[in-house]
């Protein structure tokens, strides 16, 4: 799976340490999940490490973190990765749809096998939502081949968050909420295709999934970060090894159950079509 920018986005930014302002206090080391400050010999930041959570700026007293954005993806560059086997892609999108279709336009999607695209930023509003959903679709499915391909659209809900409100039991409801909206939306249009599948992320936990299904908002999955890095980081070697294979193999059990739903939901609707 690679991952492309459009607009500006949480997940593609990382901390720079400003290094006339920073004392070496070290109070910013404990904050990050991803250890990307240490103490080893001196204190150090070690920026490859950093995805961007945010968590280190209210530990700092000096003012001395701030991040720097990447910039927007190259479409040429992705179908560069195509050529070289990549077969999925992810899409962090904001507001500017036309941007979106400006970069989409220019993919080749011949052996792309799976798209995803992430939208519900914390700055969009409910009808931004609703109009990219729509907008997301009928922008793939114009494509050739469009069956053949998995869509995603995946709920942001508070980006990135999920360690630093690890105790917040509410943390994943705005990208719930978010889905509800997408899968509403879609549902009124007649857009929720059969390979057509909305998953939520943002403040992600292991409920997460059954607290959205509880609240009837039937999502199909859900994209885990934060949570799980720091679940992770709590483990030894061996046992993340041991977890990290557990979720491999669940994930293949339920990408095969998706499958197998979706055969069925194209031959009913084959059969419908028939029968009309
Ligand atoms: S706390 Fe988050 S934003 Fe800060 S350095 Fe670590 S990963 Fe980057
Ligand atoms: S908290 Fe701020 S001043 Fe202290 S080490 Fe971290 S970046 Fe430097």
């Amino acid at each position: 799976m690679v991952s492309v920018n459009i607009d500006k986005d949480p997940h593609f930014r990382r901390i720079i340490v400003n290094e006339d302002k920073c004392t070496k206090c070290q109070l910013c080391i404990p904050s990050c999940p991803s250890a990307a400050f240490s103490d080893l010999n001196l204190f150090t930041y070690e920026a490859d490490l950093c995805f961007g959570c945010s968590n280190c700026l209210e530990y700092c007293p000096y003012d001395a973190l701030d991040f720097e954005n990447w910039s927007a993806s190259n479409p040429l560059e992705l179908n560069r990765l195509f050529l070289l086997g990549a077969s999925a892609f992810e899409i962090h999108l904001g507001s500017d749809l036309e941007a979106l279709e400006n970069f989409y336009l220019k993919l080749n999607l011949n052996s792309v096998k799976l798209e995803s695209f992430s939208i519900g930023s914390e700055k969009m509003t409910d009808d931004e939502l609703a109009e990219s959903a729509i907008f997301i679709v009928n922008m793939t499915r114009e494509q050739a081949n469009f069956k053949d391909r998995l869509i995603i659209i995946q709920c942001d809900g508070i980006p990135q968050s999920g360690a630093r409100l690890s105790n917040n039991s509410a943390k994943d409801l705005k990208s719930i909420h978010n889905a509800d909206l997408v899968l509403k939306t879609l549902k009124k249009n007649n857009l929720l295709l059969p390979n057509i599948f909305v998953q939520i992320a943002g403040g992600i936990d292991d409920k997460s999934l059954a607290k959205a299904h509880a609240l009837g908002v039937e999502i199909h999955g859900v994209a885990i970060g934060s949570w799980l890095r720091k679940k992770i980081l709590e483990l030894d070697m061996a046992e993340a090894k041991g977890l990290c294979k557990k979720i491999i193999n669940q994930s293949k059990a339920n990408a095969k159950k998706t499958e197998t739903q979706k055969l069925k939901i194209a031959s009913s609707s084959k059969n419908l079509a028939v029968q009309k």
